[in-house]
């Protein structure tokens, strides 16, 4: 593999980053990661104290070119789930940005400030794409996270994938507003502009406003975000013709980390005319599937998968679904470059992640008669057996979401002496003050997709339970 990122040894007055006031150009960038890259060399692990902030990404930058591993860490994170990282991850270092306060969990790894104007030594990569390069923790959704160990190989072949679908450039300005300690904000967010020669500009935090002047005004040709960011922006659109237009304006709207509900597709792409590109990935195995933009849309679709990525379809007795009609459900299981080394010490759990060379996603779909996948919901969470029916628990969410007096909704299944599982819905009422009645829901589920789908259940909260990324968390839900 050659350079993961070309244009940082070409150094050049080209912007690279930008956090509020903090600004580098690759020249700025390669001084300041050569130095963090000096300073880390030949130690064991790093942890990076995962703030949107330039220092995290000249953190990271200077780790993977020192060919040490970095380890970033969440800084909401709670103390038992930062106990465990640690313990699990055993970083010699933590970097941070000077000034930053560190929790005591972190008391005993010795601290190195990070200096986003330092000047290093040459930039240089090490020559081993297959050594651990990042070791992200996944989110968390269904049980402890996991530490994934991600290669430079992979990192790369993931990136390439995509600049390949989305006509990526170094022409192109992304605009960010995600978390930097995880693939979606980091890998993609961070490292894939750097890989192209682009530019990221950082909000440090989501406002519809924020994203609005920086694809408007501020050059932004690119937008990466999660669901419930598009559900904002969807809101936001009716008072705000700027935000209108800046959305209508940008090269490519693109969301990942979880389905994007079908309502807010169809909310922007009437307020803009433009569709949002959704994508799929994991933590394991980087990106899978992405829309291609140029096509034509079908919402609640992935699209196709990435170049490079071998997807399949396998049913419960482990057959290979040869099938391609839009309603035979299976799980995804991928190979490719773009897949993990391991989980981090848990050499059980990574076995046991295989189907000979095939990675099981632990996700179900199906797959149109062009390829095209449409993600069902997790094996795990989101596949409800009902009445010998096997339900995915996202159509009956959007059907939901359908409805006027639906601000947000999960589903999931819950014991039933009749039915094997039931299904029961968790709505978050549009308006607080007066929910719709559970029958008239349940009625309009069925009208919309089947009566077997309908909820037998419906329960009223006033938020859903969900992680920093906005995932939904299922097994929360139910639990006082
Ligand atoms: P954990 O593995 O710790 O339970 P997690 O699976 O949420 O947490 P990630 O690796 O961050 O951790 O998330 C990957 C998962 O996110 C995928 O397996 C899939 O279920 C979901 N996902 C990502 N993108 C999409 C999408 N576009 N549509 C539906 N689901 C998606
Ligand atoms: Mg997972």
């Amino acid at each position: 593999m050659s350079a993961l990122f070309p244009a940082l040894a070409a150094g050049s007055d080209r912007p690279a980053l930008r956090f509020g006031a903090d600004g580098l150009s690759y020249e700025e960038l390669a001084a300041a990661a050569g130095a963090v890259a000096a300073r880390v060399r030949g130690t064991g692990r790093v942890a990076v104290w995962a703030t949107p902030t330039a220092s995290t990404a000249v953190a990271v930058v200077g780790a993977l070119l020192a060919g040490v591993p970095a380890v970033p860490l969440n800084p909401r994170v709670g103390e038992r789930e930062l106990a465990h990282i640690l313990g699990d991850s055993a970083p010699a270092l933590v970097l941070a940005g000077p000034g930053e306060e560190l929790p005591e969990g972190l008391a005993d790894v010795p601290r190195v400030d990070v200096d986003v104007r330092g000047r290093g030594g040459p930039v240089t990569e090490p020559a081993d794409a297959e050594a651990p390069a990042l070791i992200v923790y996944t989110s968390g959704t269904t049980g402890p996270p996991k530490g994934v160990v991600l290669s430079r190989r992979a990192i790369a072949a993931s990136l390439d994938a995509l600049a390949d679908a989305w006509a990526w450039t170094g022409e192109d300005v992304l605009v960010h507003a995600l978390p930097l300690f995880h693939v979606h904000g980091l890998i993609l967010g961070v490292l894939g502009p750097l890989r192209r020669g682009g530019a990221v500009r950082h909000l440090g935090s989501f406002s519809a406003a924020g994203v609005a002047r920086a694809l408007g005004d501020g050059g932004g040709t690119m937008l990466f975000g999660v669901p419930t960011m598009y559900h904002r922006l969807a809101d936001a659109l009716d008072d705000d013709p700027a935000l209108v237009r800046a959305l209508a304006g940008a090269r490519l709207l693109v969301s990942g980390s979880a389905a994007l509900p079908v309502h807010d597709h169809e909310r922007i792409a009437a307020a803009t005319g433009r569709q949002v590109v959704e994508r799929y990935g994991m933590t394991e195995t980087l990106m899978l599937c992405s829309v291609r933009p140029e096509a034509e849309p079908r919402p609640g679709s992935v699209g196709l998968p990435l170049g490079g990525v071998g997807l399949r379809l396998v049913d419960d007795d482990g057959t290979v679904l040869d099938v391609r009609d839009g309603e035979t459900v299976g799980e995804i299981q991928v190979r490719g470059p773009n897949l993990f080394t391991e989980y981090l010490n848990r050499p059980d759990a990574t076995a046991g992640a295989y189907d000979g060379d095939w990675f099981r996603t632990g996700d179900m779909a199906v797959r149109d008669a062009d390829g095209w996948v449409r993600i069902v919901g997790r094996r795990a969470t989101d596949l409800i057996k009902s009445g010998g029916y096997k339900i995915g628990a996202g159509e009956i969410e959007n059907a939901l979401l359908d409805h006027p007096g639906v601000r947000e909704a999960a589903v999931t299944g819950e014991p039933d002496p009749d039915l094997g599982e039931r299904i029961v819905a968790w709505v978050v009422p549009a308006d607080p003050e007066k929910h719709p009645a559970g029958e008239e829901l349940a009625a309009h589920v069925a009208g919309q997709l089947a009566p077997h789908k309908r909820p037998r259940t419906v329960r009223f909260l006033e938020a859903l339970p969900r992680n920093d990324m906005g995932k939904v968390l299922k097994k929360a839900l139910g639990r006082d």
